[in-house]
């Protein structure tokens, strides 16, 4: 498998000017002769759409939703980072390059990441030109607040629905080229394989999701941009539909698939509140500028919080890391509520919930300027839970949020298949072991907007468009084994249902591959997964057919591909023996319980081949080389 990066050569500062000025173009007059295939239409899959049509090109884009603009990144709340420096409290391109090498653990690609960094200031004027309405303050400037894992104000926002926000700037640009007819628009179709032809990829097969009708595009290159899997653990706060599929079947064709051990679990979520649960809800970390993180500092103190007197408190992300307090980045926040747990000084139903905190704020500020910086977000958690957060302190528990593992990408975002391109939470570039927060949004929107359109026409200027359709035969080898998925799914006819044994993964899963992982446990997953996933195959129940909308059919194929991918992220969390970010090896920690990394051995990203059905797969290696940062033990304290 070959993993050059193609990183171009010279000070990091000037990469990506001088891979830009490298690249090849395509003539304006040319760029209509060529079709790109973009699945997904979330931030990163609208933006790069839009974007790639605006330059004259022919796009096709695919969401499964029934509009582009219900894509999962609407659910985005806190906001997103640019290093624009408005606050003149220290900031610059440097500053977030560094801040995010550190923030993943020194387990991401410099060029990359400076990149990113450098792009995030056009994003914001893209985004304000669109007319995306972000808070500003009383001189009239776009306003920051603060984020984990960094010392300045830089992360932009639209209250706490900064997601729908910017979706809804891209999405008007989607449309406006849809309206011109040079994107060809595909709700509710499901892409369940690449089709792959002389090496390239070449195309997709769709299901339409109302008709059942299954049919090929084709395509000169192919973009993922289908979010992230961390619904493989069942309870997260993904929204319900997102899963793994694309970028799945994309790896049995091929596509290395790196570092999926990387989850991120998020400090902040509505805690768990019985068995039959199926969705976590996320409390924005941009609360954790305000509220306040405490526990009882007595082991089973179970008085209500109002009648615990301040010396009884434990404050203890102020109380370990007093340079970041509460703003510690994610991974560190949720393993030490894990450790206070732990101790049985967690509150709320079962022990497992810490308190967020807004009395000193809502004392300081009014709760009138706390509901005009949090209000949206107060009210979800009073519907879900019944409690006031303006007079009772929040409960909340870490859950999977994010996933910074996916297909293996080089400099130009494409994978280890010619010509398939992935960007967004999809791919696995630039977040390293962890992702800081309010950075998604300004990557997904950094590949689409501004990275895409110019790699996919340095790719195009080099292929020939060549009339190929979709009657060719990779097609419909490819549409063959798509329905022969399908009706073995609905054959099986057993007795448990699709839901059923998600939620038994899931519970693996976030008991062996979550929080904290050990050799043991992993070991046993590795166990449970495979013998699971048989019972699957043999006794899962999906009703109806495959002529027409069944829900329960799309459940069972994503989930009969969780299986794969849960197996693999164990075998990679096996394999890396040390901890960083948000992969956590109890073996592998400091004296006082923080991630001890094993630069020697694995200062690389780790990328596995698909082998074969029922074949583990082979793990391959991009040694990542630090030129610019040193590598330091990571401490917010
Ligand atoms: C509750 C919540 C709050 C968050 N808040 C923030 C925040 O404040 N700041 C921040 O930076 N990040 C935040 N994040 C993370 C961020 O929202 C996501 O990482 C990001 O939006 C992902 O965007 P995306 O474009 O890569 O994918 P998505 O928005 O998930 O879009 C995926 C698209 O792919 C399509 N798709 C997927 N599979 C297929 C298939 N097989 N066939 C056809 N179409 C397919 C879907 O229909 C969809 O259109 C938050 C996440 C959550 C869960």
């Amino acid at each position: 498998m070959n993993l050059d990066a193609h990183t171009p050569a010279g000070p990091l500062e000037r990469k990506w000017e001088t891979r830009r000025f490298e690249m090849k173009l395509v003539a304006p007059n040319n760029k209509r002769k060529y079709h790109v295939i973009v699945v997904g239409s979330g931030l990163a899959g609208a933006s790069a759409a839009a974007s790639m049509a605006e330059l004259g090109y022919n796009v096709s884009c695919f969401c499964y939703q029934d509009s582009p603009r219900r894509a999962h990144s609407i659910a985005a709340q806190g906001g997103i980072n640019a290093a624009k420096n408005y606050r003149n409290d220290g900031d610059s391109v440097r500053r977030l390059f560094y801040d995010t090498i550190k923030g993943g653990d020194f387990r991401s690609r410099e060029a990359n990441v400076y990149r990113l960094a450098e792009l995030s200031v056009n994003i914001i004027d893209q985004c304000v030109a669109q007319g995306v309405p972000f808070a500003r303050e009383y001189g009239g400037l776009l306003d920051n607040r603060s984020f984990g894992g960094a010392q300045v104000s830089r992360t932009f926002y639209a209250r706490g629905q900064t997601g729908q926000q910017l979706l809804l700037g891209a999405y008007q640009a989607l449309e406006r080229q849809i309206g011109c007819g040079h994107v060809q628009m595909y709700a509710r179709h499901e892409m369940l394989e690449l089709v792959v032809v002389d090496g390239r990829a070449r195309g997709i097969v769709v299901r339409d999701m109302v008709t059942g009708e299954i049919a090929s595009h084709v395509g000169d290159a192919v973009v993922l941009a289908t979010g992230g899997y961390g619904n493989v653990f069942f309870l997260a706060t993904y929204a319900k539909g997102c899963n793994a599929t694309a970028i799945w079947r994309a790896h049995k064709k091929g596509a290395g698939f790196a570092n999926p051990c990387y989850t991120q679990i998020h400090p902040t979520c509505i805690p768990v509140a019985g068995e039959y649960q199926s969705k976590l809800t996320l409390m924005s970390e941009s609360l954790r500028n305000d509220g306040r993180i405490w526990v009882p500092l007595k082991a089973g103190d179970t008085r209500a919080p109002g009648q615990i007197p301040d010396a009884e408190r434990d404050y203890y992300l102020e109380r370990m890391y007093p340079s970041f307090g509460n703003l510690a980045p994610r991974d560190i926040a949720s393993r030490a509520a894990k450790r206070v747990c732990d101790e049985g000084r967690g509150v709320g139903p079962g022990g497992l919930g810490v308190y967020l905190d807004f009395a000193d704020a809502i004392g300081r500020l009014g709760s009138e300027t706390i509901a005009e910086k949090y209000g949206n977000l107060f009210e979800m958690y009073e519907r879900i839970t019944g409690e006031d957060p303006y007079t009772v302190p929040m409960r909340i528990y870490p859950a999977t949020h994010y996933t910074m593992g996916g297909l293996w990408v080089d400099y130009d975002l494409m994978s280890t298949i010619p010509g398939l391109f992935v960007a967004g939470e999809a791919n696995f570039s630039d977040h390293g072991a962890n992702r800081l927060g309010a950075s998604a949004l300004m990557q997904g929107l950094a590949d689409g907007y501004f990275v895409l359109p110019y790699t996919i026409g340095n790719y195009l200027a080099g292929v020939k468009p060549d009339g190929m359709d979709a009657k060719h035969a990779e097609c419909r080898a490819a549409e063959v084994a798509v329905r022969e998925r399908i009706e073995r799914l609905l054959a099986v006819r057993g007795s448990r249902t699709v839901m059923s044994f998600h939620r038994e993964l899931g519970r693996i899963m976030w008991e062996h591959c979550g929080m904290a992982r050990t050799k043991a446990g992993l070991t046993a997953a590795l166990e449970k997964i495979p013998a699971l996933r048989q019972e699957f195959w043999k006794n899962v129940t999906v009703p109806g057919s495959g002529a027409d909308l069944n829900q329960s059919l799309e459940m069972a194929g994503r989930v009969g591909d969780f299986f794969e991918l849960g197996e693999l992220m164990c075998r990679d969390a096996l394999a890396r023996e040390e901890s960083c970010g948000g992969h956590f090896r109890e073996e592998y920690q400091t004296p006082d319980g923080e991630a001890l990394r094993d630069d020697e051995r694995f200062c690389h990203a780790a990328v596995w081949e698909w082998t074969g059905a029922d074949r583990p797969q082979t793990r391959h290696e991009e040694p990542l080389v630090f030129e610019n940062v040193h590598l330091a033990t990571r401490s917010y304290k």
